[in-house]
């Protein structure tokens, strides 16, 4: 098998529970969102798994931890991060 995506996988129970923590809405903007259209950007009420604590700063796979999004949300949560800049810039001229 060839894995081209690093997205985490969950099973279908999996999504459906995470999906169902929040009735069915981004725990972001409320927005509906619809359980078959999980990891299908594009269409409406697609929807994407957040984890509330990234797991570089302690967060697990716990469902506390996992929350519905929709990709507008998850992609903003995503970019909202700051940037990671490394020690050497390595621009002396
Ligand atoms: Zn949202």
């Amino acid at each position: 098998m060839i894995k081209t995506d690093k997205r985490p996988q969950y099973d279908a129970h999996t999504l459906r529970r995470i999906y169902l923590g929040t009735d069915g809405c981004c725990h972001i903007c409320r927005r509906k969102l619809i359980l078959e259209h999980y990891a299908r950007p594009g269409i409406e009420g697609a929807w994407e798994v957040e984890r509330l604590v990234p797991s570089q700063d302690g967060g697990n796979a716990h469902m506390d931890n996992l929350k519905p999004a929709c990709t507008l949300c998850s992609l903003e949560h995503g970019a909202a991060r700051p940037p990671q800049f490394g020690a050497k810039t390595g621009s002396a001229r």
